[in-house]
Protein backbone atom coordinates (compact mmCIF):
# COMPACT_ATOMS: atom_id res chain seq x y z
CA UNK A 1 0.00 0.00 0.00
CA UNK A 2 0.85 3.78 -0.97
CA UNK A 3 2.43 6.17 1.66
CA UNK A 4 0.13 8.48 2.44
CA UNK A 5 -0.05 11.05 5.24
CA UNK A 6 -2.93 11.24 7.49
CA UNK A 7 -2.55 15.21 8.35
CA UNK A 8 -6.35 15.70 8.34
CA UNK A 9 -9.37 14.33 10.44
CA UNK A 10 -11.03 13.28 7.33
CA UNK A 11 -7.39 11.79 6.43
CA UNK A 12 -8.29 9.67 9.81
CA UNK A 13 -11.84 8.89 8.84
CA UNK A 14 -10.58 7.39 5.43
CA UNK A 15 -7.13 5.74 7.16
CA UNK A 16 -9.75 3.62 9.73
CA UNK A 17 -11.95 2.69 6.72
CA UNK A 18 -9.12 1.41 4.69
CA UNK A 19 -7.77 -0.38 8.07
CA UNK A 20 -11.46 -2.47 8.63
CA UNK A 21 -11.49 -2.97 4.85
CA UNK A 22 -8.01 -4.71 5.21
CA UNK A 23 -9.32 -6.21 8.03
CA UNK A 24 -12.26 -7.63 6.09
CA UNK A 25 -9.81 -8.22 3.56
CA UNK A 26 -7.61 -10.71 5.54
CA UNK A 27 -10.21 -11.93 7.51
CA UNK A 28 -12.31 -12.99 4.17
CA UNK A 29 -9.16 -14.72 2.67
CA UNK A 30 -8.01 -16.83 5.63
CA UNK A 31 -11.91 -18.09 5.91
CA UNK A 32 -12.25 -18.91 2.19
CA UNK A 33 -9.20 -19.96 0.27
CA UNK A 34 -10.47 -20.50 -3.43
CA UNK A 35 -11.22 -23.87 -4.20
CA UNK A 36 -8.41 -25.04 -7.40
CA UNK A 37 -10.74 -26.19 -10.12
CA UNK A 38 -9.81 -27.72 -13.83
CA UNK A 39 -10.57 -25.88 -16.94
CA UNK A 40 -12.88 -28.60 -18.41
CA UNK A 41 -14.65 -28.69 -15.27
CA UNK A 42 -15.33 -24.28 -15.45
CA UNK A 43 -15.95 -24.84 -19.11
CA UNK A 44 -18.86 -26.96 -18.35
CA UNK A 45 -19.97 -24.22 -15.45
CA UNK A 46 -20.32 -21.77 -18.15
CA UNK A 47 -21.98 -24.42 -20.63
CA UNK A 48 -24.33 -25.04 -18.09
CA UNK A 49 -25.30 -21.48 -17.23
CA UNK A 50 -23.96 -21.96 -13.07
CA UNK A 51 -21.12 -19.59 -13.57
CA UNK A 52 -22.05 -16.17 -12.27
CA UNK A 53 -19.31 -14.24 -11.67
CA UNK A 54 -15.51 -14.03 -13.54
CA UNK A 55 -12.19 -12.24 -12.32
CA UNK A 56 -10.58 -11.54 -15.13
CA UNK A 57 -6.86 -10.94 -15.44
CA UNK A 58 -3.24 -10.66 -16.91
CA UNK A 59 -2.36 -13.55 -14.57
CA UNK A 60 -2.11 -17.37 -14.89
CA UNK A 61 -5.48 -18.30 -13.14
CA UNK A 62 -8.86 -16.86 -13.01
CA UNK A 63 -11.62 -16.70 -10.22
CA UNK A 64 -15.22 -17.63 -11.13
CA UNK A 65 -18.15 -17.83 -8.58
CA UNK A 66 -21.35 -20.36 -8.92
CA UNK A 67 -24.87 -19.06 -8.97
CA UNK A 68 -26.32 -19.49 -5.46
CA UNK A 69 -23.19 -19.91 -3.30
CA UNK A 70 -20.09 -18.28 -1.42
CA UNK A 71 -17.38 -20.54 -2.72
CA UNK A 72 -14.39 -18.94 -5.07
CA UNK A 73 -12.47 -21.04 -7.50
CA UNK A 74 -9.60 -20.74 -9.30
CA UNK A 75 -8.70 -22.26 -12.83
CA UNK A 76 -6.44 -21.87 -15.84
CA UNK A 77 -6.89 -18.11 -17.41
CA UNK A 78 -6.22 -19.50 -21.40
CA UNK A 79 -5.81 -15.63 -22.17
CA UNK A 80 -8.16 -15.85 -24.62
CA UNK A 81 -9.06 -12.76 -26.29
CA UNK A 82 -12.93 -13.79 -26.84
CA UNK A 83 -12.95 -15.28 -23.50
CA UNK A 84 -14.86 -12.20 -22.01
CA UNK A 85 -16.75 -11.87 -24.79
CA UNK A 86 -18.51 -15.06 -24.50
CA UNK A 87 -18.83 -15.02 -20.78
CA UNK A 88 -20.61 -11.91 -21.27
CA UNK A 89 -22.71 -13.22 -24.15
CA UNK A 90 -23.82 -15.52 -21.51
CA UNK A 91 -24.93 -13.20 -18.72
CA UNK A 92 -21.86 -13.91 -16.49
CA UNK A 93 -20.96 -10.75 -14.43
CA UNK A 94 -17.10 -10.06 -15.40
CA UNK A 95 -14.61 -7.74 -13.90
CA UNK A 96 -10.66 -7.71 -14.74
CA UNK A 97 -8.71 -7.07 -11.31
CA UNK A 98 -10.35 -7.14 -8.34
CA UNK A 99 -11.98 -8.97 -6.27
CA UNK A 100 -14.97 -11.52 -6.25
CA UNK A 101 -18.34 -9.85 -5.14
CA UNK A 102 -19.32 -11.50 -1.40
CA UNK A 103 -22.55 -11.94 -0.35
CA UNK A 104 -21.44 -12.04 3.64
CA UNK A 105 -23.19 -9.75 5.79
CA UNK A 106 -19.23 -8.43 6.97
CA UNK A 107 -18.58 -7.54 3.05
CA UNK A 108 -21.65 -5.32 2.51
CA UNK A 109 -21.46 -3.64 5.50
CA UNK A 110 -17.86 -2.79 5.10
CA UNK A 111 -18.97 -1.65 2.19
CA UNK A 112 -21.84 0.39 3.34
CA UNK A 113 -19.28 2.40 5.88
CA UNK A 114 -16.91 2.96 2.88
CA UNK A 115 -20.06 4.48 0.61
CA UNK A 116 -21.01 6.66 3.71
CA UNK A 117 -17.45 8.07 3.90
CA UNK A 118 -17.74 8.69 0.26
CA UNK A 119 -20.61 10.57 0.03
CA UNK A 120 -19.29 12.47 3.09
CA UNK A 121 -16.21 13.11 1.39
CA UNK A 122 -18.40 14.26 -1.90
CA UNK A 123 -19.98 16.85 0.24
CA UNK A 124 -17.34 18.31 1.94
CA UNK A 125 -15.64 18.26 -1.60
CA UNK A 126 -11.70 17.90 -0.48
CA UNK A 127 -9.51 18.04 -2.85
CA UNK A 128 -5.85 18.13 -1.30
CA UNK A 129 -3.50 16.17 -3.23
CA UNK A 130 -3.33 13.02 -2.20
CA UNK A 131 -7.08 12.06 -2.20
CA UNK A 132 -9.02 9.03 -1.93
CA UNK A 133 -9.68 9.12 -5.54
CA UNK A 134 -5.99 9.61 -6.06
CA UNK A 135 -5.24 6.32 -4.59
CA UNK A 136 -8.23 4.72 -6.73
CA UNK A 137 -6.00 5.31 -9.68
CA UNK A 138 -2.37 5.20 -8.95
CA UNK A 139 -2.96 1.55 -7.36
CA UNK A 140 -4.82 0.22 -10.26
CA UNK A 141 -2.21 1.34 -12.94
CA UNK A 142 1.25 0.97 -11.95
CA UNK A 143 3.23 -2.21 -11.68
CA UNK A 144 6.44 -2.45 -10.40
CA UNK A 145 6.46 -5.61 -12.99
CA UNK A 146 10.09 -5.94 -15.42
CA UNK A 147 8.34 -3.91 -18.91
CA UNK A 148 9.53 -5.65 -22.22
CA UNK A 149 12.06 -4.09 -24.53
CA UNK A 150 11.72 -3.24 -28.09
CA UNK A 151 13.50 -7.24 -28.53
CA UNK A 152 10.24 -8.32 -27.06
CA UNK A 153 7.89 -7.12 -30.02
CA UNK A 154 8.30 -8.98 -33.14
CA UNK A 155 7.41 -7.24 -36.56
CA UNK A 156 5.66 -3.84 -36.08
CA UNK A 157 9.05 -2.57 -37.25
CA UNK A 158 7.81 0.88 -39.03
CA UNK A 159 5.80 1.42 -35.66
CA UNK A 160 9.17 0.46 -33.55
CA UNK A 161 11.17 2.92 -36.14
CA UNK A 162 8.60 5.59 -35.59
CA UNK A 163 8.79 5.73 -31.93
CA UNK A 164 12.77 5.47 -31.59
CA UNK A 165 13.48 9.19 -31.19
CA UNK A 166 10.14 9.05 -28.38
CA UNK A 167 12.12 7.09 -26.20
CA UNK A 168 15.28 9.42 -26.69
CA UNK A 169 12.99 12.00 -25.59
CA UNK A 170 11.63 10.52 -22.37
CA UNK A 171 15.36 10.11 -21.62
CA UNK A 172 17.18 13.27 -22.48
CA UNK A 173 13.77 15.98 -22.56
CA UNK A 174 16.44 18.66 -22.34
CA UNK A 175 18.24 17.63 -25.10
CA UNK A 176 15.43 18.23 -27.64
CA UNK A 177 14.75 21.82 -25.80
CA UNK A 178 17.84 22.89 -26.21
CA UNK A 179 17.05 22.42 -30.22
CA UNK A 180 14.01 24.46 -29.43
CA UNK A 181 11.86 21.20 -31.12
CA UNK A 182 8.88 20.42 -29.71
CA UNK A 183 8.03 16.85 -29.14
CA UNK A 184 4.80 15.28 -28.62
CA UNK A 185 3.32 14.44 -25.81
CA UNK A 186 0.87 12.70 -27.14
CA UNK A 187 0.67 9.60 -29.83
CA UNK A 188 -2.05 7.36 -30.72
CA UNK A 189 -2.17 3.85 -31.50
CA UNK A 190 -4.70 2.69 -33.81
CA UNK A 191 -5.25 -0.93 -34.84
CA UNK A 192 -7.59 -4.13 -34.69
CA UNK A 193 -7.15 -5.79 -31.22
CA UNK A 194 -4.68 -7.94 -29.84
CA UNK A 195 -2.01 -6.45 -32.60
CA UNK A 196 0.09 -5.45 -29.69
CA UNK A 197 -0.19 -1.87 -28.39
CA UNK A 198 -0.15 -1.92 -24.87
CA UNK A 199 2.87 -3.95 -25.74
CA UNK A 200 4.60 -1.44 -27.78
CA UNK A 201 3.69 1.29 -25.23
CA UNK A 202 5.28 -0.36 -22.44
CA UNK A 203 8.59 -1.39 -24.56
CA UNK A 204 8.74 2.72 -24.70
CA UNK A 205 8.51 2.57 -20.88
CA UNK A 206 10.86 -0.34 -20.37
CA UNK A 207 13.68 1.03 -23.37
CA UNK A 208 13.18 4.72 -21.53
CA UNK A 209 13.77 2.97 -17.83
CA UNK A 210 10.62 5.02 -16.81
CA UNK A 211 7.49 3.89 -15.21
CA UNK A 212 4.37 2.96 -16.89
CA UNK A 213 0.94 4.15 -16.27
CA UNK A 214 -2.01 2.15 -17.80
CA UNK A 215 -5.57 3.12 -17.40
CA UNK A 216 -8.76 2.38 -19.56
CA UNK A 217 -11.14 5.13 -21.05
CA UNK A 218 -13.86 3.26 -19.49
CA UNK A 219 -12.40 3.72 -16.36
CA UNK A 220 -12.76 7.64 -16.37
CA UNK A 221 -15.81 7.39 -17.35
CA UNK A 222 -18.23 7.46 -14.08
CA UNK A 223 -21.87 8.12 -12.93
CA UNK A 224 -20.78 11.13 -11.05
CA UNK A 225 -19.87 14.39 -12.84
CA UNK A 226 -16.42 15.54 -11.61
CA UNK A 227 -14.95 12.08 -10.10
CA UNK A 228 -13.42 10.90 -13.78
CA UNK A 229 -11.27 14.73 -13.99
CA UNK A 230 -10.38 14.41 -10.72
CA UNK A 231 -8.69 11.20 -11.63
CA UNK A 232 -7.17 12.91 -14.72
CA UNK A 233 -5.40 14.99 -12.48
CA UNK A 234 -4.22 12.97 -10.30
CA UNK A 235 -2.84 10.50 -12.61
CA UNK A 236 -0.79 13.61 -14.41
CA UNK A 237 0.57 14.72 -10.82
CA UNK A 238 1.76 10.71 -9.95
CA UNK A 239 3.79 10.59 -13.35
CA UNK A 240 4.97 14.03 -13.04
CA UNK A 241 6.95 13.61 -9.40
CA UNK A 242 8.55 10.82 -11.63
CA UNK A 243 9.85 13.56 -14.03
CA UNK A 244 9.60 10.78 -16.72
CA UNK A 245 6.91 8.71 -17.63
CA UNK A 246 4.35 7.18 -19.94
CA UNK A 247 0.86 7.44 -19.50
CA UNK A 248 -1.29 4.66 -21.14
CA UNK A 249 -4.54 5.23 -22.02
CA UNK A 250 -6.59 2.32 -23.55
CA UNK A 251 -9.82 3.03 -25.39
CA UNK A 252 -9.18 5.94 -25.45
CA UNK A 253 -12.92 6.01 -27.82
CA UNK A 254 -14.81 5.68 -24.19
CA UNK A 255 -13.27 9.07 -23.49
CA UNK A 256 -12.79 10.77 -27.27
CA UNK A 257 -15.57 9.68 -29.26
CA UNK A 258 -17.12 12.16 -32.36
CA UNK A 259 -19.76 13.99 -30.79
CA UNK A 260 -21.92 12.55 -33.69
CA UNK A 261 -21.66 9.21 -32.69
CA UNK A 262 -23.45 9.74 -29.39
CA UNK A 263 -26.87 11.13 -30.64
CA UNK A 264 -27.95 11.60 -26.75
CA UNK A 265 -25.82 14.62 -27.00
CA UNK A 266 -23.36 15.91 -24.53
CA UNK A 267 -22.56 14.19 -21.88
CA UNK A 268 -21.08 16.51 -19.09
CA UNK A 269 -19.14 13.54 -17.34
CA UNK A 270 -17.16 13.17 -20.53
CA UNK A 271 -16.66 16.15 -21.44
CA UNK A 272 -14.97 17.15 -18.40
CA UNK A 273 -12.70 14.32 -18.52
CA UNK A 274 -11.82 14.70 -21.44
CA UNK A 275 -11.21 18.42 -21.25
CA UNK A 276 -9.33 17.87 -18.05
CA UNK A 277 -6.95 15.47 -19.94
CA UNK A 278 -6.25 18.11 -22.71
CA UNK A 279 -5.39 20.40 -20.08
CA UNK A 280 -3.09 18.82 -18.51
CA UNK A 281 -1.18 17.30 -21.93
CA UNK A 282 -0.87 21.52 -23.17
CA UNK A 283 0.41 21.58 -19.05
CA UNK A 284 3.58 19.75 -19.86
CA UNK A 285 6.60 21.79 -20.12
CA UNK A 286 9.59 21.17 -22.64
CA UNK A 287 11.82 19.54 -20.17
CA UNK A 288 9.08 17.06 -18.96
CA UNK A 289 9.57 13.61 -20.26
CA UNK A 290 6.15 12.87 -19.82
CA UNK A 291 4.50 10.96 -22.48
CA UNK A 292 0.83 10.02 -22.41
CA UNK A 293 0.19 7.19 -25.35
CA UNK A 294 -3.61 6.51 -26.15
CA UNK A 295 -4.88 3.36 -28.36
CA UNK A 296 -8.09 3.13 -30.21
CA UNK A 297 -9.40 -0.01 -32.38
CA UNK A 298 -10.84 2.64 -34.98
CA UNK A 299 -9.15 6.09 -35.13
CA UNK A 300 -12.11 7.58 -37.91
CA UNK A 301 -14.48 7.35 -34.77
CA UNK A 302 -12.69 9.78 -32.55
CA UNK A 303 -13.55 13.59 -32.00
CA UNK A 304 -10.59 15.33 -33.71
CA UNK A 305 -10.25 17.71 -31.11
CA UNK A 306 -7.96 15.28 -29.78
CA UNK A 307 -5.89 14.89 -33.06
CA UNK A 308 -4.82 18.54 -33.14
CA UNK A 309 -1.66 19.90 -32.66
CA UNK A 310 0.11 19.95 -29.49
CA UNK A 311 -2.61 17.00 -28.83
CA UNK A 312 -2.24 13.76 -29.89
CA UNK A 313 -0.64 14.38 -32.84
CA UNK A 314 1.12 11.52 -33.98
CA UNK A 315 -0.44 8.92 -34.81
CA UNK A 316 0.85 5.05 -35.70
CA UNK A 317 -0.84 2.08 -37.19
CA UNK A 318 -0.11 -1.41 -35.68
CA UNK A 319 -1.75 -3.49 -38.34
CA UNK A 320 -1.92 -7.14 -38.26
CA UNK A 321 1.38 -9.01 -38.69
CA UNK A 322 2.05 -10.09 -42.29
CA UNK A 323 3.57 -13.64 -43.36
CA UNK A 324 6.76 -12.64 -41.90
CA UNK A 325 5.83 -10.77 -38.99
CA UNK A 326 3.69 -13.61 -37.92
CA UNK A 327 7.12 -15.89 -38.60
CA UNK A 328 9.05 -13.82 -36.05
CA UNK A 329 6.30 -13.41 -33.53
CA UNK A 330 5.48 -17.44 -33.37
CA UNK A 331 9.09 -17.89 -33.25
CA UNK A 332 9.69 -15.30 -30.35
CA UNK A 333 6.82 -17.19 -28.42
CA UNK A 334 8.22 -20.31 -28.72
CA UNK A 335 11.16 -20.27 -27.62
CA UNK A 336 10.54 -21.29 -23.87
CA UNK A 337 8.26 -24.04 -24.90
CA UNK A 338 10.08 -27.65 -26.24
CA UNK A 339 8.65 -27.64 -29.73
CA UNK A 340 8.85 -31.31 -31.44
CA UNK A 341 10.50 -30.60 -35.12
CA UNK A 342 7.72 -32.19 -36.53
CA UNK A 343 6.22 -28.96 -36.06
CA UNK A 344 6.68 -26.68 -39.41
CA UNK A 345 6.15 -22.81 -38.23
CA UNK A 346 6.45 -21.97 -41.50
CA UNK A 347 3.33 -23.86 -42.36
CA UNK A 348 1.46 -22.51 -38.98
CA UNK A 349 2.52 -18.77 -40.02
CA UNK A 350 1.03 -19.85 -43.66
CA UNK A 351 -2.27 -20.81 -41.77
CA UNK A 352 -2.43 -18.09 -39.51
CA UNK A 353 -3.54 -15.42 -42.20
CA UNK A 354 -5.73 -12.18 -40.15
CA UNK A 355 -4.35 -13.61 -36.62
CA UNK A 356 -3.55 -10.98 -34.24
CA UNK A 357 0.15 -11.21 -31.85
CA UNK A 358 -2.21 -12.06 -29.59
CA UNK A 359 -3.75 -14.49 -31.31
CA UNK A 360 -0.21 -15.82 -32.04
CA UNK A 361 1.01 -16.46 -28.95
CA UNK A 362 -2.54 -17.92 -28.00
CA UNK A 363 -2.31 -20.37 -30.44
CA UNK A 364 1.18 -21.55 -28.82
CA UNK A 365 0.16 -21.62 -25.66
CA UNK A 366 -3.30 -23.47 -26.16
CA UNK A 367 -0.92 -25.59 -28.10
CA UNK A 368 1.64 -25.77 -24.79
CA UNK A 369 -1.28 -26.73 -22.36
CA UNK A 370 -2.55 -29.46 -24.44
CA UNK A 371 0.89 -30.74 -24.60
CA UNK A 372 1.16 -30.41 -20.94
CA UNK A 373 -1.79 -32.56 -20.33
CA UNK A 374 -0.77 -35.29 -22.16
CA UNK A 375 2.30 -35.19 -20.75
CA UNK A 376 3.96 -35.75 -23.85
CA UNK A 377 8.08 -34.70 -24.35
CA UNK A 378 7.21 -32.30 -26.83
CA UNK A 379 4.81 -29.78 -28.20
CA UNK A 380 3.50 -32.02 -31.28
CA UNK A 381 1.79 -30.89 -34.70
CA UNK A 382 -1.43 -32.37 -32.90
CA UNK A 383 -1.12 -29.98 -30.13
CA UNK A 384 -1.10 -26.98 -32.85
CA UNK A 385 -4.46 -28.65 -34.44
CA UNK A 386 -5.96 -28.43 -31.63
CA UNK A 387 -5.29 -25.22 -30.37
CA UNK A 388 -5.88 -23.53 -34.03
CA UNK A 389 -9.16 -25.11 -33.63
CA UNK A 390 -9.55 -23.95 -30.27
CA UNK A 391 -8.63 -20.35 -30.93
CA UNK A 392 -10.76 -19.90 -34.16
CA UNK A 393 -13.88 -21.60 -32.62
CA UNK A 394 -13.60 -22.22 -28.73
CA UNK A 395 -13.10 -25.94 -27.53
CA UNK A 396 -14.45 -28.78 -28.92
CA UNK A 397 -17.79 -30.03 -27.31
CA UNK A 398 -17.19 -33.13 -25.80
CA UNK A 399 -20.51 -34.26 -25.41
CA UNK A 400 -22.45 -34.62 -28.70
CA UNK A 401 -25.06 -36.93 -27.81
CA UNK A 402 -28.04 -33.62 -28.09
CA UNK A 403 -27.23 -33.02 -31.63
CA UNK A 404 -29.75 -34.71 -34.11
CA UNK A 405 -28.69 -36.49 -36.73
CA UNK A 406 -30.55 -33.55 -39.54
CA UNK A 407 -28.62 -30.68 -37.85
CA UNK A 408 -25.25 -32.82 -38.49
CA UNK A 409 -26.34 -32.99 -42.34
CA UNK A 410 -27.50 -29.35 -42.26
CA UNK A 411 -24.07 -28.49 -40.77
CA UNK A 412 -21.78 -30.55 -43.10
CA UNK A 413 -23.73 -29.07 -46.58
CA UNK A 414 -23.31 -25.52 -45.17
CA UNK A 415 -20.11 -25.94 -44.27
CA UNK A 416 -19.38 -27.81 -47.92
CA UNK A 417 -21.04 -25.09 -49.44
CA UNK A 418 -18.27 -23.01 -48.20
CA UNK A 419 -15.35 -24.85 -48.66
CA UNK A 420 -16.74 -25.39 -52.43
CA UNK A 421 -16.88 -21.62 -53.13
CA UNK A 422 -13.87 -20.96 -51.54
CA UNK A 423 -11.66 -23.65 -54.02
CA UNK A 424 -13.38 -22.95 -56.80
CA UNK A 425 -14.41 -19.53 -56.86
CA UNK A 426 -11.01 -18.31 -55.68
CA UNK A 427 -8.43 -21.27 -56.44
CA UNK A 428 -5.57 -18.74 -55.00
CA UNK A 429 -7.20 -19.37 -51.06
CA UNK A 430 -5.84 -21.69 -48.69
CA UNK A 431 -8.72 -23.93 -47.31
CA UNK A 432 -7.44 -25.32 -44.71
CA UNK A 433 -9.44 -26.75 -42.24
CA UNK A 434 -13.30 -27.93 -42.70
CA UNK A 435 -15.19 -29.45 -39.84
CA UNK A 436 -18.28 -30.40 -38.45
CA UNK A 437 -17.37 -30.79 -34.79
CA UNK A 438 -18.69 -28.20 -32.84
CA UNK A 439 -17.51 -26.34 -30.37
CA UNK A 440 -18.57 -24.97 -26.31
CA UNK A 441 -18.99 -21.07 -28.29
CA UNK A 442 -21.97 -22.70 -30.06
CA UNK A 443 -20.61 -23.04 -33.65
CA UNK A 444 -21.71 -26.45 -35.25
CA UNK A 445 -18.72 -26.44 -37.57
CA UNK A 446 -16.32 -24.10 -39.74
CA UNK A 447 -14.58 -24.01 -42.72
CA UNK A 448 -11.19 -22.13 -42.56
CA UNK A 449 -10.66 -20.12 -46.04
CA UNK A 450 -7.73 -18.03 -46.00
CA UNK A 451 -7.34 -15.56 -48.94
CA UNK A 452 -4.04 -14.88 -49.53
CA UNK A 453 -1.83 -11.87 -48.21
CA UNK A 454 -2.06 -8.87 -50.16
CA UNK A 455 -1.90 -5.21 -50.55
CA UNK A 456 -4.99 -4.71 -52.10
CA UNK A 457 -8.38 -6.92 -53.26
CA UNK A 458 -9.84 -6.04 -56.41
CA UNK A 459 -13.74 -5.91 -57.03
CA UNK A 460 -13.68 -9.76 -58.60
CA UNK A 461 -12.04 -10.53 -55.54
CA UNK A 462 -14.52 -9.19 -52.95
CA UNK A 463 -17.20 -10.17 -54.71
CA UNK A 464 -16.09 -13.66 -54.84
CA UNK A 465 -15.22 -13.60 -51.04
CA UNK A 466 -18.97 -12.42 -50.48
CA UNK A 467 -20.35 -15.47 -52.22
CA UNK A 468 -17.70 -17.52 -50.14
CA UNK A 469 -19.38 -16.73 -47.50
CA UNK A 470 -22.88 -16.80 -48.93
CA UNK A 471 -22.82 -19.92 -50.08
CA UNK A 472 -23.56 -21.86 -46.68
CA UNK A 473 -26.99 -20.33 -47.04
CA UNK A 474 -27.03 -21.28 -50.25
CA UNK A 475 -26.35 -24.85 -49.87
CA UNK A 476 -28.82 -24.94 -47.32
CA UNK A 477 -31.35 -23.87 -49.31
CA UNK A 478 -30.78 -25.98 -52.43
CA UNK A 479 -30.38 -29.24 -50.17
CA UNK A 480 -33.23 -28.82 -47.69
CA UNK A 481 -35.08 -25.82 -49.18
CA UNK A 482 -35.95 -22.59 -49.02
CA UNK A 483 -38.38 -23.39 -45.80
CA UNK A 484 -35.74 -25.40 -43.79
CA UNK A 485 -32.84 -22.72 -43.59
CA UNK A 486 -31.30 -22.13 -40.27
CA UNK A 487 -30.18 -19.55 -38.28
CA UNK A 488 -26.41 -20.85 -38.46
CA UNK A 489 -25.89 -18.35 -41.39
CA UNK A 490 -26.34 -15.67 -39.15
CA UNK A 491 -22.83 -14.32 -39.12
CA UNK A 492 -22.06 -15.57 -42.45
CA UNK A 493 -24.79 -12.68 -43.63
CA UNK A 494 -23.07 -9.71 -40.98
CA UNK A 495 -19.37 -10.47 -42.72
CA UNK A 496 -21.43 -10.24 -46.24
CA UNK A 497 -23.47 -6.85 -45.59
CA UNK A 498 -20.29 -5.39 -43.57
CA UNK A 499 -18.64 -6.39 -47.27
CA UNK A 500 -21.30 -4.88 -49.76
CA UNK A 501 -21.23 -2.05 -47.46
CA UNK A 502 -17.23 -1.51 -47.43
CA UNK A 503 -17.82 -2.12 -51.62
CA UNK A 504 -20.27 0.56 -52.00
CA UNK A 505 -19.61 3.35 -49.92
CA UNK A 506 -15.93 2.90 -49.24
CA UNK A 507 -14.56 1.42 -51.77
CA UNK A 508 -17.16 2.96 -54.56
CA UNK A 509 -17.10 -0.41 -56.91
CA UNK A 510 -20.39 -0.03 -57.59
CA UNK A 511 -22.07 1.59 -60.57
CA UNK A 512 -21.70 5.53 -58.91
CA UNK A 513 -19.43 7.73 -56.18
CA UNK A 514 -21.23 9.59 -53.70
CA UNK A 515 -24.02 7.75 -52.45
CA UNK A 516 -26.75 9.00 -50.06
CA UNK A 517 -27.96 6.47 -47.18
CA UNK A 518 -30.95 5.24 -49.55
CA UNK A 519 -29.01 4.84 -52.55
CA UNK A 520 -25.91 3.11 -50.66
CA UNK A 521 -28.59 0.89 -49.12
CA UNK A 522 -30.42 0.15 -52.16
CA UNK A 523 -27.08 -0.46 -53.86
CA UNK A 524 -26.24 -2.83 -51.41
CA UNK A 525 -29.28 -4.81 -51.06
CA UNK A 526 -28.85 -4.94 -55.25
CA UNK A 527 -25.69 -6.29 -54.84
CA UNK A 528 -26.41 -9.19 -52.31
CA UNK A 529 -29.49 -10.50 -54.24
CA UNK A 530 -27.44 -10.92 -57.46
CA UNK A 531 -24.56 -12.55 -55.70
CA UNK A 532 -27.13 -14.82 -53.81
CA UNK A 533 -28.68 -15.84 -57.14
CA UNK A 534 -25.11 -16.26 -58.72
CA UNK A 535 -24.53 -18.25 -55.56
CA UNK A 536 -27.60 -20.83 -56.07
CA UNK A 537 -26.82 -21.12 -59.48
CA UNK A 538 -22.94 -22.04 -58.85
CA UNK A 539 -23.65 -24.69 -56.52
CA UNK A 540 -26.28 -25.96 -58.71
CA UNK A 541 -24.20 -26.48 -61.84
CA UNK A 542 -21.32 -27.99 -58.67
CA UNK A 543 -24.00 -29.76 -57.08
CA UNK A 544 -22.52 -33.40 -57.08
CA UNK A 545 -19.14 -31.95 -55.92
CA UNK A 546 -21.21 -30.52 -53.36
CA UNK A 547 -22.86 -33.57 -52.13
CA UNK A 548 -19.69 -35.52 -52.45
CA UNK A 549 -17.98 -33.26 -50.53
CA UNK A 550 -20.19 -33.21 -47.54
CA UNK A 551 -20.91 -37.02 -47.28
CA UNK A 552 -17.59 -37.44 -46.71
CA UNK A 553 -17.17 -34.60 -44.40
CA UNK A 554 -20.23 -36.31 -42.59
CA UNK A 555 -18.44 -39.57 -42.25
CA UNK A 556 -15.00 -38.60 -40.84
CA UNK A 557 -15.82 -35.26 -39.50
CA UNK A 558 -12.73 -33.58 -39.94
CA UNK A 559 -11.50 -32.52 -43.97
CA UNK A 560 -7.86 -30.53 -44.79
CA UNK A 561 -7.25 -29.37 -47.97
CA UNK A 562 -5.30 -32.10 -49.26
CA UNK A 563 -8.77 -34.45 -48.54
CA UNK A 564 -11.04 -31.89 -50.25
CA UNK A 565 -8.34 -31.91 -53.27
CA UNK A 566 -8.39 -35.29 -53.82
CA UNK A 567 -12.46 -35.46 -54.05
CA UNK A 568 -13.08 -32.34 -56.05
CA UNK A 569 -9.84 -33.29 -58.40
CA UNK A 570 -11.80 -37.50 -58.31
CA UNK A 571 -14.94 -35.81 -58.87
CA UNK A 572 -13.73 -33.80 -61.88
CA UNK A 573 -12.71 -36.77 -63.60
CA UNK A 574 -15.44 -37.83 -66.34
P1 LIG B 1 -6.24 -4.51 -27.45
O1 LIG B 1 -6.52 -3.58 -28.60
O2 LIG B 1 -7.19 -5.65 -27.40
O3 LIG B 1 -6.06 -3.81 -26.13
P2 LIG B 1 -3.41 -4.67 -27.95
O4 LIG B 1 -3.23 -4.23 -29.36
O5 LIG B 1 -3.09 -3.68 -26.89
O6 LIG B 1 -4.87 -5.26 -27.75
P3 LIG B 1 -1.55 -6.35 -26.60
O7 LIG B 1 -2.35 -6.43 -25.35
O8 LIG B 1 -0.37 -5.47 -26.61
O9 LIG B 1 -2.53 -5.98 -27.79
O10 LIG B 1 -1.09 -7.80 -27.06
C1 LIG B 1 -1.43 -8.95 -26.33
C2 LIG B 1 -0.32 -9.97 -26.37
O11 LIG B 1 -0.13 -10.46 -27.71
C3 LIG B 1 1.04 -9.44 -25.98
O12 LIG B 1 1.21 -9.43 -24.60
C4 LIG B 1 1.98 -10.41 -26.68
O13 LIG B 1 2.11 -11.61 -25.95
C5 LIG B 1 1.23 -10.75 -27.95
N1 LIG B 1 1.68 -9.91 -29.08
C6 LIG B 1 0.92 -9.05 -29.79
N2 LIG B 1 1.65 -8.48 -30.77
C7 LIG B 1 2.90 -8.95 -30.66
C8 LIG B 1 4.12 -8.73 -31.38
N3 LIG B 1 4.18 -7.89 -32.41
N4 LIG B 1 5.22 -9.41 -30.99
C9 LIG B 1 5.17 -10.28 -29.95
N5 LIG B 1 4.06 -10.53 -29.23
C10 LIG B 1 2.92 -9.89 -29.58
Amino acid sequence: MKKFKVNNILGAIIFTALAVCLAAGVYLKNHSEPISAPYVDFLKSVEEGSVSEVVLTDESSLRYKLAGGDAEYVTENPRSPSLKEELLKQGISVSEGGALSNSGGTVMSVLFFCAVLFMVYKVTNHQGPKTAMALNVSDASESAVQYPGFDDIAGNEEAKESVRDIVDFIKNPDKYARYGARMPHGMIFYGPPGTGKTLMAKAIAGEAEAPFYAVSGSDFVQMYVGVGAGRVRDLFRKARENKKAVIFIDEIDALGKKRSANPQGGNDEREQTLNALLTEMSGFSNSEGIIVIAATNRLDTLDEALLRPGRFDRQIEIGLPDLNARRSILNLHIKNKPMSEDVDMDSVAKQTVFFSGAMLENLLNEAAIFAAKRAAENIEPTDIDKAYYTVIAGSEKLDRSGIKERERRITAYHESGHALAAKLLSPENTVAKITIIPSTKGAGGFCVNIPPDKMYYTKSEIENQIMINLAGRAAEELMFGSENVTTGAGNDIEKSTSLARDYITKYAMGSGFAYDEKSSHDAMKKLLDDLYAKTRDFLLGNQNLLIAVSEELLDRETLNEEDLDRILGAEDRP
